[in-house]
């Protein structure tokens, strides 16, 4: 069960704070919005979805392709998590009172278009009209409907996720749910990279060498660059595609079993301001920037 991923959530936060400088700002909100997440599933417990079968599985990823496992969703609720987690950001932003208004008239209507089960497409439909109609500015868009979606989706697939042969994957995309990674670890013990799902949580060993998204294998295309003193965080991209993902050197912080990776990425978005301002943009197509931010650059 995810409890694992809920229930260690302080303790990760805490170490983040430790970590990344640069998260203290955003820390009260990732911390409240995880709580409300929390107990909301612990009052809502999901049913879990039928195991993939392995043989099955097993004849698809060793030909390459993505399992592509999609549930629809129940749109209340979809809806009803929505709401806490923007009750909870309102809570430590007051500021935001009326976008939540907004917001909650808009999950209304939603939930009145698609009063029993909604796809992954017609979720992100929703988001970007939020963003079309300015109710929401891209970062909290992303922060809002990716918490969402993937506390779904990484209950409901992890059991899958488990079964699933991810030793013989060899592809950038993740080979359960398909989604494009935004980040991944350099493993403790060995120091591979590791891609992580942001949505399902599947993690799967990929080639360090090389472009999760355009599988470019050039060295002089490819590179790094980090920010702070400790070098936790790498912000890997590729000249060729120029795009970019996260990386967190797990060998330089003392990483137990329950490594929450989704955190470190709450906790380092100030990378994802310095790639794009480098010229990158973000390869899992999650805009954690603002378009204004970016441009606000002495030329
Ligand atoms: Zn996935
Ligand atoms: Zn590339």
């Amino acid at each position: 069960m995810s409890h694992i991923y809920f229930s260690s959530y302080p303790d990760e936060i805490s170490r983040c704070s430790r970590i990344y400088k640069g998260f203290s700002d955003a820390e009260p909100i990732v911390s409240a919005v995880f709580k409300a997440i929390n107990n909301y599933f612990e009052k809502h417990p999901l049913n879990p979805l039928p195991i993939i079968d392995l043989e099955d599985s097993t004849k698809q990823i060793r030909a390459g392709e993505s399992i592509n496992l999609n549930p629809a969703l129940s749109t209340k609720d979809v809806v009803e998590l929505l709401k806490r987690i923007s009750e909870a950001m309102l809570v430590v932003n007051p500021q935001l009172k009326e976008i939540v208004e907004h917001l909650k008239g808009s999950f209304d209507l939603f939930l009145s278009d698609f009063p029993d089960k909604v796809s992954k497409k017609d979720i992100k439909d929703l988001r970007d009209l939020l963003i079309k109609e300015t109710v929401l500015e891209q970062d909290l868009a992303t922060f809002l409907f990716s918490m969402m979606l993937s506390s779904f989706y990484r209950q409901q697939l992890e059991s899958s996720s488990e079964v699933l042969r991810t030793d013989l994957w060899e592809g950038g995309d993740c080979p359960l749910c398909g989604e494009k990674p935004h980040f991944g670890m350099l493993r403790s013990e060995d120091g591979a990279k590791v891609l992580e799902c942001w949505l399902c949580g599947t993690r799967w060993v990929h080639t360090r060498i090389k472009c999760p998204f355009c599988n470019n294998e050039e060295q002089e295309d490819l590179g790094y660059f980090t920010a702070e003193s400790n070098e936790i965080c790498r912000v890997n991209f590729c000249k060729l595609c120029c795009q970019y993902y996260k990386v967190f050197d797990a060998r330089k912080f003392d990483a137990d079993g329950a490594l929450s990776l989704s955190i470190h990425n709450l906790a380092t978005l100030a990378y994802d301001l310095l790639a794009r301002k480098e010229g990158f943009t973000a390869g899992s197509g999650l805009d954690w920037v603002n378009e204004n931010e970016v441009s606000d650059r002495q030329d």
